[in-house]
């Protein structure tokens, strides 16, 4: 298995906290692993499992040339001894970035492919192209998102759940880094995914169903910012001695500090921010 080191909960202060009465806890999941940081860590989990049961020795998966997803897996590989190719959207350029370098410094084998082929990742008569290409391997797909991740991020969810001492976790919410209102859709598949031909009990369903996505909080879209981000992080990261970046973790701060200061959540409500990792992404274009 991979490695993991525990991650702490820590409590985070200020006078907006205290204004509107809310206590806030940051959950360091970016401290659980040097390279296979947050979310991706339980996300690769499962399938990094189930590669080994099925005794496939090559992963190949896809991403961008900042892609955290593509430095996790390359990580994740050189860990746990797999081969591993990365099929990079766009074509070569004579510098590679930060993220890819490193990639390859773990031995993942680059292919660079056009965006117009990009988009056909998904489709069989492609994967079957690649397999004539590159012989057998374990798929995993852009951004790592599938069943196997979910069950991942849901072991992620009940060890936190018995970690928080909480009494009840009243509701998810998931703030957007991507333009649109596409993804709650994307989040209601997968969830009945899970619930379909299981024995889910009513409260299990209820808890599967008190989620919200908040997609104000873009900032133009995926890795798009703006003065005013780039702004609140130095002062978060001044303040609470949090590192975080502008892509995923710096957004959903700043959604978050908005929510709180509009008066979203009642007097007295204790809420755990869960920080996702991917701190990689922050030194290269920062
Ligand atoms: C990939 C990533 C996300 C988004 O996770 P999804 O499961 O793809 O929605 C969030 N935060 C960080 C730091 C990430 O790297």
């Amino acid at each position: 298995m991979l490695s993991y080191t525990s991650t702490p909960i820590q409590e985070i202060k200020s006078s907006l906290l205290e204004k509107a009465g809310v206590n806030v806890f940051v959950k360091r999941e970016d401290l659980n692993h040097p390279f296979v940081s947050g979310n991706k860590w339980w996300k690769l989990k499962r399938n990094l499992e189930q590669a080994k049961e099925e005794g496939v020795s090559t992963l190949l998966t896809f991403g961008g040339a900042y892609s955290n997803h593509i430095y996790a897996t390359a990580a994740a590989a050189q860990e746990l001894g797999f081969k591993c190719i990365g099929i990079i959207r766009g074509e070569e350029i004579t510098a590679l970035s930060k993220t890819l370098q490193f990639a390859t410094e773990q031995g993942m084998q680059l292919h660079f492919i056009s965006r117009e082929a990009y988009r056909q990742k998904a489709q069989d008569e492609f994967v079957a192209r690649l397999k004539d290409q590159f012989g057998d391997f374990y798929l995993i797909p852009e951004g790592g998102t599938n069943s196997l991740a979910v069950q991942g991020v849901e072991e992620f969810a009940q060890q936190l759940n018995k970690e928080m001492d909480a009494d009840f976790v009243w509701r998810v919410i998931g703030f957007s880094s991507l333009k649109g209102d596409f993804l709650s859709e994307e989040v209601r598949r997968l969830l009945d995914e899970e619930i379909e031909g299981e024995e889910v009990s009513k409260l299990e369903r209820y808890q599967k169903s008190n989620w919200h996505i908040e997609d104000g909080y873009h900032f133009g879209g995926y890795a798009k910012h703006t003065p005013e981000l780039l702004m609140f992080i130095k002062n978060f990261e001044k303040e609470f001695s949090i590192p975080v970046e502008h892509v995923y973790t710096g957004k959903l701060f700043f959604g978050l500090f908005d929510l709180i200061q509009r008066g979203h959540f009642p007097k007295g409500s204790k809420i755990m921010a869960l920080h996702t990792g991917g701190l990689q992404g922050k030194l290269e274009q920062l």
